[in-house]
């Protein structure tokens, strides 16, 4: 049975505990508790620009992959809205232009 306690990514809302490699990386290489590898890898989002409907239908692909049960699928993607990334930002936080 699948334990949804513990940290979740603030990107994706999947638990940490399935991510295969344990969390995203910083651009230093460490890594991260906030971020999954399939969302953050070297200090950047892999998907930058996605958007939240975008994300949704990866995370239920991904999700029915590791044969999590549909209900459980449907609470980590309703949970989407509340998650840090996709929560609104203070200005200076606001979204950047990747510079090159
Ligand atoms: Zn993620």
């Amino acid at each position: 049975m699948l334990s949804m306690g513990g940290p979740v990514c603030q990107s994706c809302g999947v638990p940490m505990s399935l991510d295969e490699r344990g969390g995203g990386t910083e651009v230093d290489g460490t890594r991260t508790r906030e971020y999954c590898s399939h969302c953050y890898a070297r200090g950047q989002f892999v998907h930058p620009i996605i958007t939240m409907p975008q994300m949704i239908q990866k995370v239920n692909a991904r999700l029915l992959d590791l044969h999590v049960s549909p209900g459980s699928v449907a609470k980590i993607t309703g949970a989407l809205p509340s998650l840090k990334r996709w929560r609104p930002k203070p200005p200076e936080e606001g979204p950047t232009a990747p510079s090159p």
